[in-house]
């Protein structure tokens, strides 16, 4: 990569430990100019932890080697490292990549993991302390707190929209007891929550108020440049197991399908594309929200007439994602990233020219899954596969199985199914219930049994459950401070 840039200006970045450090200095996000080809098939004898130091290597990123592989070692508590489950029957072959086996059950895991020790590690030899504020929808919270609790020179505070996540997922962040963490249920969706920490990145007053208590001010969100790079290595991963199980041969095409909604995972998967792994098409997948299903069919990016409705499938409950503007930059340079997003902010919508989709269109394809669709899909793969999806990986194997599709494909698993216990028994049994806790108890009369983590967490104590208006946030931000 050898140089990293800003979006919407091309100016170069200094380096990776300063994007990932200070995310929000910039007009537009963190990109690279360019990408390497690389012949992955040299990846092959490779373990995990040696691909990824290698992707580093090729991308030119300077971290010392030690630590990185301090970073890596979190992989370690991973139940398994993106495994492929392979669901026969279909046409073509189909195979899950669970991103899943993290500590908090997400793929979001698999870079937040490794994102933290990297960050807690770099502002410690830099003797900075950081205030790194996080906006979830429901997954990149737990895992963000789940990978900052008690590492050093670091404080977090994660806002979630407080009626906008599952109770699993709010019980992953209410129960998070470490002094360095914060929790805040802000009133609104997740689009007014990353609304108003955008605008709080750039309150230069807050600054001012943070640097006087030694703060430096950061964010965890995909915007994180940092996040980026661990999650392209799971996408070459899954190409490679699929040789190394002998389903294709180094060189032949693969299509990643994969559930979106800040379109973070998707990315990872253009920029392996980008660098020459061997994918014909990416699928991207949206539920009812299908912003990004008409922007990669028409090339219309278009808010006007939107407004956020609420899903199966929160975590893809989004209009405005954010990693657009990445994939914008790498087809069409920062003059025209500039524009779009000049455009998409006084009028809330930006249109690509014929040409410009004809590019877009020959790396991508989209598809989108209502919440019917999502339950009756997960019914049917658990009655004919025996394999239990959650709502988000089920609207992809949906447009899976509606793809005429001669190639192998590698559809993403995003999150276990009892992160969204309510949603599951509903497809299973059609049958409502109060809240999660609920449904875990009815599924588990039919021999379904969440992971004992989840089970954990309906004993423990709700020690976050403080809740907010979007106005009142910097208070209640400046009156946590105080107590530290
Ligand atoms: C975050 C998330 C997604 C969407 O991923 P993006 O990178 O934001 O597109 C999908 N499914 C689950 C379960 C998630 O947590």
């Amino acid at each position: 990569m050898a140089l990293l840039v800003d979006s919407r200006s091309g100016t170069t970045i200094e380096s990776f430990e300063r994007a990932l450090l200070h995310p929000s200095h910039m007009r537009g996000l963190c990109v690279p100019q360019s990408l390497p080809q690389v012949d992955f098939s040299t990846y092959l004898p490779l373990g995990y932890v040696q691909a990824t130091h290698a992707l580093f290597q090729t991308l030119e990123i300077n971290l010392e080697p030690a630590l990185l592989d301090h970073a890596l070692a979190c992989y370690s508590k991973f139940e398994a490292i993106a495994p492929l489950h392979a669901l026969c029957g279909f046409k073509t072959p189909v195979y899950v990549q669970e991103l899943l086996h993290g500590p908090t059950l997400a793929f979001k895991d698999m870079a937040l993991q490794p994102f933290g020790i990297l960050f807690s590690q770099l502002a410690q030899q830099r003797q900075e302390k950081y205030l790194i504020m996080v906006a979830t929808s429901g997954d990149t919270g737990p895992a963000t707190l789940a990978s900052f609790a008690n590492l050093p020179n670091t404080r977090v505070c994660c806002l979630y929209p407080a009626r906008g996540t599952s109770l699993i997922q709010a019980l992953q962040m209410q129960t998070m007891d470490a002094p360095n963490l914060k929790v805040l249920g802000l009133e609104g969706n997740f689009d007014d929550a990353q609304s108003t920490l955008k605008t709080l990145l750039h309150d230069e007053a807050f600054q001012a108020h943070l640097a006087q208590k030694g703060l430096h001010l950061s964010v965890a969100n995909s915007i994180n440049f940092g996040r980026v790079v661990f999650q392209i290595i799971y996408h070459i991963w899954g190409y490679l197991d699929l040789v190394r199980m002998g389903v294709v041969s180094y060189g032949d095409p693969i299509k990643i399908m994969v559930p979106s909604g800040n379109f973070g995972n998707a990315l990872g998967a253009f920029y392996a594309k980008q660098m020459g792994l061997p994918v014909e098409k990416i699928s991207v997948v949206s539920n009812v929200n299908d912003v990004l299903t008409e922007f990669f069919n028409t090339g219309v990016y278009d808010l006007k007439a939107r407004r956020l409705q609420k899903s199966h499938s929160p975590a893809m409950d989004i209009l405005v994602s954010s990693n657009i503007e990445r994939l914008l930059y790498a087809l069409f340079g920062p003059a025209r990233t500039q524009e779009c997003m000049q455009e998409l902010q006084t009028q809330r919508r930006y249109a690509l020219t014929f040409s410009e989709l004809q590019s877009l269109q020959a790396h991508f394809e989209s598809f989108s899954c209502n919440d019917a669709h999502c339950l009756s899909t997960i019914a049917r793969i658990y009655r004919d596969h025996h394999y239990l999806v959650d709502p988000h990986t089920a609207t992809a194997l949906y447009a899976y199985e509606h793809l005429e599709s001669h190639t192998p494909c590698v559809v993403v698993s995003t999150a276990s199914w009892s992160k969204f216990a309510q949603s599951t028994l509903l497809a299973l049994c059609q049958e409502e219930s109060t809240d999660d806790a609920q449904a875990l108890v009815k599924l588990a009369k039919l021999g379904i049994h969440p992971p004992a983590c989840i089970h954990e967490l309906l004993d423990k104590p709700r020690i976050h459950q403080q809740t907010c208006a979007l106005t009142e946030l910097s208070s209640h931000i400046d009156a946590w401070l105080e107590t530290l």
